[in-house]
């Protein structure tokens, strides 16, 4: 079983997922006894949120890049970036890094296409939302990703750091997504995306009329396909 360096604490509470999704998924697989080889480096999501408000995001590429480094030194065969936002320093972040990195987006996309879709919602932070380094990667795997409108991607954004990456969750938050999500489909969405590593704190099949791709259980799914290939 190869090892899973996963570069999270963006926030905590995802983190917090993937790692029991991730041990939940391997004992499915392997049964017994068996748990993921794994390393995690969980950062303090406080400065991360900072570098993000002033924009200074070559400053949060050295500190991924740092990080990245410290996973392969570690051991990791490869790197999974347990934030969506964040994959917007992608590249930077594996500059001179020699183990591979699992990309959320297009492992997501290769799941939507596979199943035949073709226009995302896409429900996540205003910088995955709002930027292009994401959705240009939907577009450029043939996906027409729909985004909420301006009032709705600001409150998806708020919920998000005010709440979710607090381990905060309620009905009010949940009632408010499950609107927003609904619009989309009123938009013309086939599926939507849960495009931050948290939504799916909130929003799951059971609460959305479409099929959802929840970012993070499709990337810790991927993960292990990757760890477990021999
Ligand atoms: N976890 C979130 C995401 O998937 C948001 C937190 C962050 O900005 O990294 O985008």
């Amino acid at each position: 079983m190869k090892t899973i360096g996963i570069l999270g604490g963006m926030s905590a509470a995802s983190t917090q997922i993937y790692y029991r999704e991730l041990c939940a998924r391997t004992r499915a697989r392997l049964g017994g006894l068996h748990s993921p080889e794994l390393l995690i480096r969980s950062l303090d999501f406080a400065g991360i949120e900072a570098l993000q408000i002033a924009g200074n995001w070559r400053q949060a590429g050295e500190l991924l890049n740092r990080e990245a480094r410290a996973l392969e030194r570690g051991g990791a065969d490869f790197i999974i970036l347990a934030t969506n936002t964040m994959h917007k320093l992608a590249e930077q972040m594996m500059r001179g890094v020699s183990i591979p990195m699992l990309h959320i987006a297009d492992a997501t996309a290769m799941r939507i296409r596979e199943k035949g879709l073709r226009s995302p919602g896409l429900m996540a932070t205003a910088f995955t939302m709002e930027q292009s380094f994401y959705t240009d990667r939907l577009m450029a795997a043939n996906l027409t990703p729909i985004i909420p409108d301006t009032p709705d991607r600001a409150v998806t954004h708020r919920i998000i750091y005010d709440e979710l990456c607090r381990d905060i969750v309620t009905k009010d938050s949940e009632a408010t997504y499950v609107g927003i999500a609904q619009r989309l489909v009123d938009r013309g969405a086939d599926c939507l995306i849960l495009g931050c590593t948290e939504v799916g704190m909130l929003l799951n099949q059971a609460n959305v009329p479409v099929p959802v791709f929840d970012t993070t259980l499709i990337h810790c799914d991927e993960a292990l396909n990757l760890a477990l290939r021999s």
